[in-house]
């Protein structure tokens, strides 16, 4: 009796892939062109191909514990997402970042709590959202909120000082975005860089309210 997995992977192959067959082979034959690099958490319910209803070669996606990034710190260590967003930006040329934060974060929630001891890489990595903590102890629904939105544009700041980042931002090639994805009510909200405020998705007027090159000055949000 082969376990689940081999079981879900079989079922992929025999139901699911044929009807993706063609869009698969052509991405082989002619490459990956993927327009979005999406900078996600690893949370099992953010499904970033859901939200943007993206199909097969469309998103390069880059997750780790709480949609953080690195600083660009010349170190050349055994950096995961730096290397991504190198290789999005220069080797595919994507014309959009989106970074995903969301409801009931782990990571974010973490940054209030004291961590096992064993946990020495996952302590180091959060220290990447700890300017986005508030001043309090026990934050409530809120506040957490808050905290996730306020990493999210953290998160903006800091890409931009990915050299290659910031020159094409400049140009104009380049869009930066920031979402705070809400699970329970199936909803995104964008960051408007113009307002420092995160607005519903279905209620803004504009789809692209990233950084846009004009307003690529440091973020000061409000929230
Ligand atoms: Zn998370």
């Amino acid at each position: 009796m082969p376990d689940e997995l081999l079981q879900r992977l079989r079922k992929f192959h025999d139901q699911a892939f044929p009807s993706y067959q063609q869009d698969f082979r052509n991405l082989v034959s002619y490459g990956q062109h993927p327009t979005t690099l999406f900078v996600g958490c690893s949370d099992s319910r953010v499904v970033p191909h859901l939200l943007t209803g993206a199909g097969p070669g469309e998103l390069f996606l880059v997750r780790n514990v709480g949609a953080f990034v690195p600083p660009f710190d010349g170190s050349a260590g055994y950096h995961g997402t730096a290397a991504a967003i190198e290789f999005a930006v220069l080797s595919l040329a994507v014309r959009n970042i989106v970074v995903c934060g969301h409801s009931h974060c782990g990571a974010i929630r973490a940054l209030y709590a004291d961590l096992s001891d064993e946990a020495v890489n996952l302590k180091a990595w959060l220290d990447l959202g700890r300017e986005a903590r508030l001043p309090v102890h026990e934050p409530d629904a809120d506040m957490l909120r808050r905290t996730e939105q306020r990493s999210v544009v953290l998160q903006l700041d800091r890409l931009l000082d990915y050299p290659m980042v910031r020159r094409r931002v400049d140009a104009g090639s380049l869009t930066l975005h920031g979402w705070h994805y809400v699970i329970e009510d199936g909803e995104v909200h964008t960051f408007d860089v113009r307002t420092g405020h995160f607005t519903p998705a279905t209620l803004a007027s504009e789809s692209s309210i990233g950084l846009a090159p004009v307003e690529s000055e440091p973020v000061d949000p409000v929230i």
